[in-house]
């Protein structure tokens, strides 16, 4: 099978390249390099078996005629391209909200052009502000103003999922929707803003790690080949089309807790930190305070349940920084 990856030289994108070739497939990568790297890729490309099967274009998704070509191309499209990690929003409000709904809308219409089954990436943050768990598909959502500019990352992943449904409802497009939870593992970089990568990489370099806030906010983390899995299962299962799914982890751990054991698990001798939001952020931001996913959804469909526990998890991210360093 011939599938195409937008940003495919990003975190989880390289992770599900590699996954796909594994299979014996071939993978087709578009990525403008703006939070990816080659360097996510350059493991596949020194593999002889691989490298034959692994298509490289360093471009944006903005570009319609190499959009044309690859879509064209490919039997499955994952749409994974797109404005990632609060700092990377905040610094970057206008070309997050425009690589979000205007790159989305032209990989739709190019899916919807040559019929093509597209995955499109969506975010836990379109949840908004819930405080409640588990947070299930259909629940309401709520956002803070437009003046506080999180909020445009949630509502341009929000319009890109209505896009997909929209066209999955007028011409019966094979779209399929993922709210992806914290995803982590090997590769992520701290660069912008992301937790896990940040705080283990402060502790190794016997840093203070930057708990924001009080540190009582939560989150549960996935594993990110636990999420490559889950997107392969949904792209092959028809009952999926037209669908929203989350895909997280069922583990919930405070962020103040979550430093704590990484300084255990690291033996380093660095503080835990807490840094107001307003030395952290601009004076605008307003962080989550709760985030669990219900995953029943995507378990009666595919059957999918995540198999790395966090212990293993930030084990591999804490190797992972170690042999980079
Ligand atoms: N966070 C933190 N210190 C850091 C980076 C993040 O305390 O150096 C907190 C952040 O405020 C949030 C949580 O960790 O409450 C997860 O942040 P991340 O950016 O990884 O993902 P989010 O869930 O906010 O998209």
């Amino acid at each position: 099978m011939r599938i195409l990856i937008t940003g495919g030289a990003g975190f989880i994108g390289s992770h599900l390249a590699e996954a796909y070739l594994r299979q014996g497939d071939e993978v087709y990568i578009i990525d403008d390099l703006s939070t990816g790297s080659l360097d996510n890729l350059a493991h596949l490309q020194a593999n002889k078996e691989y490298a034959s099967r692994l298509f490289v274009h360093i471009d944006t998704i903005l570009n319609r005629d190499i959009l044309l070509e690859l879509v064209g191309t490919c039997e499955v499209v994952f749409h994974m391209a797109a404005a990632v990690g609060v700092q990377y929003i905040l610094d970057n409000p206008l070309r997050s909200i425009q690589i979000n709904i205007q790159g989305t809308e032209k990989v739709l219409d190019m899916c919807s052009k040559f019929k093509k089954k597209v995955l499109i990436a969506s975010s836990s943050e379109v949840y908004g502000k819930h405080l409640h768990a588990p947070l299930v598909e259909t629940d309401n959502i709520i956002y803070g103003p437009s003046s506080k500019f999180r909020w445009s990352y949630a509502a341009s992943k929000l319009m890109d999922e209505f896009t997909a449904l929209a066209h999955y409802r007028e011409s019966g497009l094979p779209a399929i929707v993922v709210r992806l939870f914290n995803t982590v593992g090997p590769r992520q970089t701290g660069t912008y803003g992301m937790v896990i990568p940040r705080l283990v990489s402060q502790a190794l370099a016997g840093k203070d790690l930057t708990v924001y806030g009080d540190g009582e906010q939560s989150r549960t983390f996935t594993y990110v080949e636990d999420v490559v899995h889950a997107l392969m299962l949904l792209a092959a299962s028809s009952g999926a089309h037209g669908e929203v799914f989350n895909i997280g982890g069922v583990e919930e751990i405070s962020i103040k807790n979550l430093a704590y054991r990484i300084v255990e698990m690291t033996g380093s001798s660095s503080r835990v930190k807490f840094i107001p939001y307003k030395e952290a952020f601009p004076a605008d931001f307003e962080d989550m305070q709760r985030r669990l996913p219900s995953i029943a959804k995507l378990k009666n469909l595919t059957g999918y349940s995540p198999t790395t526990d966090l212990e293993t998890i930030l084990t591999k991210v804490i190797e992972f920084f170690k042999a980079k360093a």
